[in-house]
């Protein structure tokens, strides 16, 4: 706790921390938390896993003023599961002080959120396009909004989401303090702060990070009929605690599901086709730990962070480096140690060779476990 008290944090604000086990803030918290206190515009930087919600989920807490039953900060998040994840980190350090969190998210009943919002609540966190929904409908009251988060910037523009991002913007109050979190600064991020920001502070942790995932990167050369018997073979040898394995289509989703259910595995898959309650229970049966492995398309498993996840399973090679680096993020996180797998036909080389270039990391080659190591 001790670095948490050199912050101007209320003692309510510092429980709650307590409460979620933090001890020490990571860098970019370190780096961050002063400034948005201070309403500073701040652009933020960091690989996943190294505490993005943290350094701004603890300052805009303590700048919320719990007596005033109305929402004073937004928060954009590009997935609904990533909304639900960042309003409960945001429930649990904000209990002490009594900050009513709420995540707004497509494929929930809309009534229910509106009834929600009513009630009052004083952080909204939410997908861009059912924010816009209910700025739209007039159910969301924006007249005390004075802190606007984008978290994980890069992945709301890949999704597309920048149309709907401006105007939500444009919906809300032009004196406010805005603040821009992301693994990566592709141009699109640059021109929005640009366009939006007022002298931001741009901070960037690159190195001596405590919280570096720590991730074994390995590939198997597998031939494409051989696949699912390859996999197998691999969740038998490996010590898996829990595991994102990626396709690339829904039906490929599916259908590995399938046929890892069919062989005795605990397994669910998650994409966008599913419906939405479908989606939650699978994510909490897997944060439960009662599904172990979870099959998922790229969108699917978004911004997810599940403690415990010790391999990222790439069952299909990503198309595209950026893909490659946010997979993998999944697993070591916290500077826990990860595995990361990627199964590799003998047509996707160049592209293993592509991503060991871009991401200047080597993937080692491993042998596939025998049959009778599998045995064992
Ligand atoms: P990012 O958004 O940068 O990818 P998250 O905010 O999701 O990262 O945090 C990654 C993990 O690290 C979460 O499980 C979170 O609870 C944990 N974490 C964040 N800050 C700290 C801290 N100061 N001490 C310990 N664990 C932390
Ligand atoms: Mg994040």
């Amino acid at each position: 706790m001790s670095r948490f008290r050199e912050f101007d944090l209320s003692p309510e604000i510092l429980q709650g921390i307590q409460d979620l086990g933090f001890e020490e803030p990571s860098p970019i918290q370190a780096e961050c938390i002063p400034y948005v206190i201070r309403g500073e515009d701040v652009i933020g930087q960091a690989q996943t896993g190294t505490g993005k919600t943290a350094a701004f989920g603890i300052p805009v807490l303590e700048r919320i003023d719990p007596s005033i039953n109305k929402v004073q900060s937004i928060i954009l998040t590009p997935t609904r599961e990533l909304a639900i994840q960042v309003s409960e980190e945001l429930r649990k350090v904000g209990r002490s002080k009594q900050v009513k969190s709420l995540p707004i998210y497509g494929g929930q009943a809309i009534g229910r959120q509106i009834k929600a919002l009513q009630q009052g609540v004083h952080v909204v966190i939410g997908t861009p396009g059912r924010l816009l929904d209910h700025l739209r409908r007039g159910t969301l009251n924006t007249e005390y909004v004075d802190i606007i988060v984008l978290d994980e910037a890069d992945e709301m523009l890949d999704m597309g989401f920048i149309d709907d991002i401006e105007t939500v913007l444009k919906f809300l109050p032009k004196q406010r303090q805005l603040l821009l979190f992301s693994a990566t600064m592709p141009s699109g991020i640059r021109h929005l702060a640009q366009k939006y920001m007022r002298r931001p502070k741009y901070i960037t942790v690159n190195r001596g990070e405590v919280t570096v995932p720590v991730i074994k990167q390995v590939y198997y050369r597998v031939l494409e009929n051989f696949k699912i018997e390859a996999l197998c073979r691999i969740l038998d040898s490996e010590e898996v605690d829990l595991s994102i394995i990626f396709c690339r289509t829904k039906k490929g989703v599916d259908d590995l599901t399938e046929s890892l259910q069919a062989r005795g595995y605990l397994a669910g898959g998650l994409h966008g086709d599913l419906a939405q309650q479908q989606r939650d229970r699978v994510m909490n049966a897997f944060r439960k730990g009662e599904i172990e492995l979870l099959i998922a398309t790229d969108v699917a498993a978004r911004g997810i962070d599940v403690g415990n996840i010790s391999h990222v399973i790439n069952f299909d090679i990503p198309q595209d480096v950026e893909s490659y680096v946010h997979r993998i993020g999944r697993t070591g996180r916290a500077g826990r140690t990860g595995v990361a797998l990627t199964l590799v036909t003998p047509r996707e080389l160049k592209q293993l060779r592509t991503i060991e270039q871009e991401t200047g990391a080597e993937l080692r080659a491993k042998e596939l476990p025998t049959l009778e190591e599998v045995a064992v």
